[in-house]
């Protein structure tokens, strides 16, 4: 698998995620941006994240990768190749900080290890990942769970979406968005994501 390029997450992709931190439900798309410094593959390893900048929330998401140029008119099963579980860490408190005055979430979502990924399995199609489940385990306990199919915009209208406004081409990422049940994370967590009842990433958490 080649070089990861440009990371797109998508905001407010799940009706109840919007209700728990009191947003409106979007009528189009809502996509932010990471540079590439934020991903990391979780492989078991310690993944450092920022301890003094305020609360650290997980937000589970679906991840899926792009194999190919994306051209108008095109399938989203025909682009994306894989997929993977991802964590968009969040610096909440920043982040609410920036949203009253009106500024980008950057700050908040653009840090070193912010883009945590399992390793990307291979895509098994739209209509089949709505069989099964993606979920976070912190410290051995579930804490978040969700599925594609409860997506406000489906990954062909994402697809669609990204590709219209930013290009889509081998090696970009999306982020697409978190269902509901985000929370914070300590130094020294143990994460786990999991799909399809399989653990396919883990990772510890240091903060500095
Ligand atoms: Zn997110």
């Amino acid at each position: 698998m080649g070089d990861i390029r440009n990371i797109y997450c998508v905001g407010r992709n799940y009706v109840a995620h919007a209700k728990e931190l009191n947003n409106e439900v979007p009528s189009s798309p809502f996509l932010f941006s990471k540079p590439t410094h934020a991903f990391v593959e979780a492989n078991g390893q310690e993944i450092h994240l920022p301890g003094n900048r305020g609360s650290i929330h997980y937000e589970t998401e679906l991840v899926i990768r792009i194999g190919s140029k994306h051209e108008k008119g095109m399938k989203a099963d025909e682009v994306i190749d894989r997929m993977g579980i991802g964590i968009d860490f969040t610096l909440r408190d920043v982040q609410s900080e920036l949203k009253k005055k009106g500024h980008p979430w950057l700050l908040a979502k653009g840090f070193p290890n912010s883009a945590v990924v399992s390793k990307f399995i291979e895509f098994p199609g739209i209509n089949e990942i709505k069989e099964k489940d993606f979920s976070l385990i912190r410290n051995g306990e579930m804490v978040q769970v969700g599925n594609s199919k409860n997506m406000i915009f489906d990954l062909q209208t994402i697809v669609d979406f990204t590709s219209l406004h930013f290009g889509l081409d081998e090696g970009d990422i999306i982020f697409t968005g978190t269902p509901e049940g985000v929370g914070q994370i300590f130094d020294r967590d143990h994460l786990s994501l999991k799909w399809d009842n399989k653990i396919i990433g883990d990772c510890f958490i240091k903060f500095t």
